[in-house]
């Protein structure tokens, strides 16, 4: 039975209850995040905290809680559900009004919910094969550097991939590398790694920072900078990153292969690299 939290009660998820008048519900009106927790330890848990305080702030939601308690919530929950490796999902919406209003209402409550789920992270043979993705103009409105709930726009990008039998969509807006419906990508191009630089047009993504914090580290040749849609297109290796897909090769683009069609050396590297960094954070180094 997987146990939720919702405003101040830790309950079966099944049981869990919340208003239609919820401006969640009515306009996709709040913020989230998705933290892994391995062998029971939140991965980033502060740099998460830190950054759903930022999209809070940024769409005017009062943070119902300082970093403390947030994490003090997080650690009972992944106390209380059953996995070793969990997905936390932690969601703060503006809440309920009493009429459907677009402009905000005068008292603010919001609804805090978090929920748990089996961390499922890609299996042994996908990272060894990579994965499929397809390419789409990015429509998505202009701060996609807020991690708000109103997904609609990152759905219909992920489908475009699935209903292809792809893993993921990699977006280009005017001619350059945004980042993917749920992921942020890198691409390597003779031995050098390069990241797309935050902005408003993308998720500033917690692996994103891990994995240029293990390049600088480990002295691989890497620079932050804008990427042309057909810089994407000859690379050498692509990969996309997430909390929950960690470091994985797209090794095929719109049906073409990327490089020689195998995961490439620099990603197989990096992710030797997170794997090792990550089971430090399960030995609670
Ligand atoms: N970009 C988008 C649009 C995402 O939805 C996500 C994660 O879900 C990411 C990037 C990667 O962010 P993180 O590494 O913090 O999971």
């Amino acid at each position: 039975m997987s146990i939720c939290y919702l405003d101040g009660s830790y309950q079966p998820l099944a049981e869990a209850r919340i208003s239609p008048m919820d401006r969640g519900f009515l306009f996709g009106d709040g913020a989230y995040e998705v933290i892994p927790a391995y062998s029971r330890r939140p991965f980033r848990v502060a740099e998460h905290i830190a950054r759903l305080g930022r999209t809070l702030d940024a769409v005017r939601i009062p943070n119902p809680h300082p970093a403390a308690e947030w994490e003090a919530i997080v650690r009972e929950l992944v106390a209380r559900n059953a996995w070793d490796d969990q997905s936390i999902y932690l969601h703060v919406s503006r809440g309920p009004d009493e009429r459907r209003n677009h402009a905000f209402p005068a008292v603010a409550r919001p609804t805090v919910f978090l929920m748990s789920e089996a961390l499922v992270t890609p299996p042994a043979e996908v990272l060894a094969r990579g994965v499929a993705a397809v390419s789409a103009a990015d429509f998505r409105w202009a701060r996609c550097d807020l991690k708000t709930t109103a997904l609609l726009a990152n759905c219909l990008l992920r489908q475009v991939a699935v209903d292809k039998g792809c893993a993921e969509t990699v977006l280009f807006r005017d001619g350059f590398l945004t980042e993917g419906a749920a992921s942020n990508i890198f691409i390597v191009r003779d031995g050098v790694l390069l990241a797309p630089p935050k902005s408003h047009l993308m998720l500033p993504g917690i692996t994103y920072d891990v994995v240029l914090e293990l390049a600088a580290r480990h002295g691989l040749e890497h620079a932050v900078r804008e990427i042309l849609e057909d810089e994407v297109r000859t690379a050498d290796e692509v990969w996309l990153t997430s909390s929950t897909k960690e470091v994985l090769a797209i090794t095929s683009l719109d049906g073409r292969p990327v490089g020689d069609g195998k995961p490439g050396p620099v990603g197989r590297t990096m992710l030797a690299w997170y794997q090792d960094f990550k089971s430090k954070v399960m030995r609670g180094d």
